[in-house]
């Protein structure tokens, strides 16, 4: 957790500056109390309904942050081979991993069944069918839930939007009966639950509940149907304040979720990612110039679009605040990286205390969609991470080098 000390910046009552010191920046930091902090919030507010967490490893697959989530008992969404390969590395219990996305390769379907993770979410029939000769060659049978795309519109970023018709994922709602049958027409598959995932950084219940409602819905079609589902999974996005929004918390999504599932025997998922990790981590960046033109005014910082790529790809906000609290003239900026690229900005038109050359800044709420979406680009190596837990500061993925730029190439 970010708290003031003497008007320096700690997290978990470690000096970020000192951290900064000594790891160098740009830098990723988290905090390991505020993420499992986080997971059980949302755990406790679902306490008194069978459910399983799966946290959507895609927001950051890092694996000591991935670590205090299975720890704490969370499952996890895998959207790859490479995030099985990494969920269990990071200790997660294939019984509680499910699987998304449209495009699962034949090897990546052996691979999850031969490990036994708990459920594929199926998003086509094609897919359903191959999944089905994949288990028979291996004599399985492929736990599975059909997603839905419920064409419901949750008012985000047109990129951060996946519930809608015009959206690659999932079977449309028009189609799911029918899907049903035909994976129940199917030896190798073993029908287990529903899915949907509509969206990110959602930041009212209602889309939620208006998405609940439609899963039940059809768990009471197919089950009069002789089709008996036993998982209901909403997906993730729930969202996380970066600037002046109010998400809803867990606590919130249960009150409005809970009356509907009295007395059910139902187990509910869920696929949070942001919630879990988005405000557990700040990227730690210096200033190496300002310059002015007749327009604007320019502060240029050793972090790029290459280590936080939200500003640039989704107009994303961050806040972003120096690391010792000070008094000092505020201006309009914009905080912009090394990249040579327009778009390679970190804060636009940003009303800001006028940083000093050389000044350490946190960019805060990192911890989603952060590091996981970095790149070389430029050939700038990938910045470190660092962990901070009870007393310690632990690096947990070393900053590149020159030579990790062109491994592998010839
Ligand atoms: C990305 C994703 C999530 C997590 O979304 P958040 O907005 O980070 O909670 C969950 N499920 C699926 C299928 C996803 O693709």
């Amino acid at each position: 957790m970010l708290k003031w000390v003497r008007n320096n910046l700690t997290m978990d009552q470690e000096s970020v500056e000192r951290i900064a010191h000594k790891y160098g920046t740009p830098l990723y930091l988290y905090s390991r109390s505020q993420i499992a902090e986080n997971y059980r919030k949302f755990d406790r507010a679902f306490s008194s309904v069978p459910h399983l967490i799966c946290y959507a490893l895609k927001a950051n697959s890092n694996l000591s942050v991935a670590r205090v989530l299975s720890r704490q008992g969370a499952g996890t969404d895998i959207v790859s081979g490479g995030e099985l390969y990494r969920a269990l590395k990071a200790g997660f219990d294939p019984e509680k991993i499910v699987f998304s996305g449209v495009g699962k390769t034949k090897e990546e379907m052996v691979y999850a069944l031969r490990v036994g993770i708990f459920l594929f979410n199926v998003e086509s029939i094609e897919e359903l069918r191959t999944l089905d000769q994949v288990a028979a060659s291996l004599k399985k049978k492929a736990p599975i839930a059909i997603r839905v795309n419920p064409d419901v519109d949750v008012g985000t970023h047109r990129h951060i939007t996946t519930g809608t018709a015009e959206n690659k994922f999932g079977i449309h709602k028009n189609y799911i009966e029918e899907s049903y049958r035909a994976a129940r027409s199917l030896k190798h598959i073993q029908i287990k639950g529903i899915q949907a995932h509509i969206g990110s950084q959602i930041t009212s219940v209602a889309p939620f509940l208006t998405l609940l409602k439609l899963l039940l819905n059809f768990v009471e079609k197919l089950a009069k149907n002789g089709i008996p589902l036993q998982t209901i999974d909403v997906g993730g996005g729930l969202g996380i304040s970066y600037n002046e929004e109010r998400p809803p918390d867990p606590k919130d999504l249960a009150q409005s979720f809970l009356p509907l599932l009295k007395n059910k025997r139902w187990t509910l998922l869920f696929e949070p990612g942001r919630f879990l990790v988005g405000n557990t981590g700040i990227l730690v960046t210096k200033v190496l110039y300002r310059k002015s033109s007749s327009h604007k005014t320019f502060v240029i910082v050793d972090a790029a679009m290459n280590d936080l790529a939200r500003p640039a790809l989704y107009d994303a906000y961050h806040e972003i605040v120096p690391l010792r609290q000070r008094k000092g003239e505020k201006k309009v900026v914009d905080v912009v990286g090394p990249i040579c690229e327009s778009g390679d900005y970190l804060a636009r038109a940003r009303t800001m205390l006028f940083p000093e050359k050389g000044e350490l800044l946190a960019i805060k709420n990192v911890g989603a969609y952060g590091f996981a979406m970095s790149s070389q680009y430029n050939s700038r190596p990938r910045a470190a991470e660092v962990i901070v837990e009870k007393n310690r500061v632990s690096l947990i993925r070393k900053r590149e080098t020159f030579p990790d730029l062109i491994h592998g190439e010839k």
